[in-house]
C-alpha cells in the first residue's frame, strides 16, 4: 500500500462475552506509514481488540476492513499482509530461535508448513531460513538464531516473535505490548526499528503503557477505557488530556 492509504479500517466493534462489554463502539484506522498506539489501563479491551482484528475472535458486531476487504478469516488476513505478536508470548521453546522466525516466512509461503515439513522444496526452503536469519539481525538477536527460543530472556523472545511477525513480509503489524519486559537498550533499538519500519511504509498498531517510549514514536495515540474509546490524538495532546489524566496517567 502507499503511503497514507488506509490500510485497516475498524469501524463500530462491540464485543460482549456474557455480560461484560470488553469492546464498546470502537473505532480506528491505521494508514500505511503511520504508527498508531492503544492505551488504557488493564481489562480496558486492547487485546481483545487486537483479536477481532487479527481474526482469532469474531466481534459481537461491527467490521474490521483490512486493504479494503472485510470478513476475512485469520488466515486470509495473514496472507494478505497482517502480522501480530502476542501479549503472553507464544514461541515453541524448544525450537531454535531460527526455526521459530522461519515458521513466520512460512506463513506466507506458497506451499506452507506441509510442504516445508516434507522438504520438498529445498530452494524455498534456504530462502525462508535467510529471510528468518535478516530479520533476527534485524531485532538484534542475530547471535542468537542457534539457540533455543525458550533460553531467550522474555524481552528477546518479544523482540523474536517481532522477527518471526516480520518474516512474513506483513505491510501492518499489531504489536500487543512489545517493550513490557524489554531492558532500556533494547527499548530504544525496538523505537529505533518501529520509525524504520513506518519509514518502509509499514502500518503499526501497537498496545503500549510506557508514554515516554510512545512519545518520540507514535503518530497518533488512542485511549481506551472499560472498552469505550476515551480520547484519541497526538501524544502530546493526549498526555495533556484532562480526562485521560483522570483516567489512566494520573493513577
Ligand atoms: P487489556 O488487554 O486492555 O488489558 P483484555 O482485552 O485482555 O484487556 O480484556 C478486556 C476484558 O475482557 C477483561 O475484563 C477480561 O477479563 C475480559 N476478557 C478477555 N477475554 C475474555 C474471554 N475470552 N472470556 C471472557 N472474558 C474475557
Ligand atoms: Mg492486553
Amino acid at each position: 500500500p502507499a503511503s497514507g492509504e488506509t490500510v485497516l479500517a475498524v469501524r463500530g466493534i462491540h464485543k460482549a462475552f456474557g455480560a461484560l462489554l470488553a469492546n464498546r463502539d470502537i473505532s480506528l484506522d491505521v494508514q500505511a506509514g503511520e504508527i498508531l498506539a492503544l492505551i488504557g489501563p488493564n481489562g480496558a479491551g486492547k487485546s481483545t481488540l487486537f483479536d477481532i482484528v487479527s481474526g482469532i475472535t469474531p466481534p459481537t458486531s461491527g467490521t474490521v476492513e483490512f486493504r479494503g476487504r472485510s470478513g476475512l478469516s485469520l488466515r486470509a488476513l495473514a496472507l494478505g499482509g497482517m502480522g501480530r505478536t502476542f501479549q503472553h508470548v507464544r514461541i515453541l521453546p524448544d525450537m531454535s530461535v531460527l526455526d521459530n522466525v522461519a515458521l513466520g516466512a512460512h506463513a506466507r509461503g506458497r506451499g506452507g508448513l506441509v510442504r516445508a515439513a516434507l522438504r520438498l522444496d529445498r530452494g524455498e526452503e534456504a530462502r525462508i531460513v535467510a529471510e528468518a536469519q535478516r530479520q533476527l539481525d534485524r531485532v538484534g538477536l542475530g547471535h542468537l538464531a542457534m539457540r533455543s527460543a525458550g533460553s531467550l530472556s522474555l524481552g528477546q523472545q518479544r523482540l523474536l516473535e517481532i522477527a518471526r511477525a516480520l518474516a512474513s513480509d506483513p505491510c501492518l503489524l499489531l504489536l500487543d505490548e512489545p517493550a513490557a519486559g524489554l531492558r532500556h537498550l533494547e527499548k530504544q533499538a525496538l523505537a529505533d526499528l518501529l520509525v524504520q519500519l513506518r519509514s518502509e511504509g509499514m502500518g503499526i498498531l501497537l498496545v503500549e503503557h510506557d508514554m515516554d517510549f510512545l512519545m518520540g514514536i507514535a503518530d497518533r495515540v488512542l485511549v481506551i477505557q472499560f472498552g469505550v474509546k476515551l480520547a484519541e490524538g497526538d501524544p502530546s495532546s493526549i498526555q495533556r488530556d484532562p480526562a485521560v489524566i483522570e483516567a489512566y496517567l494520573g493513577a
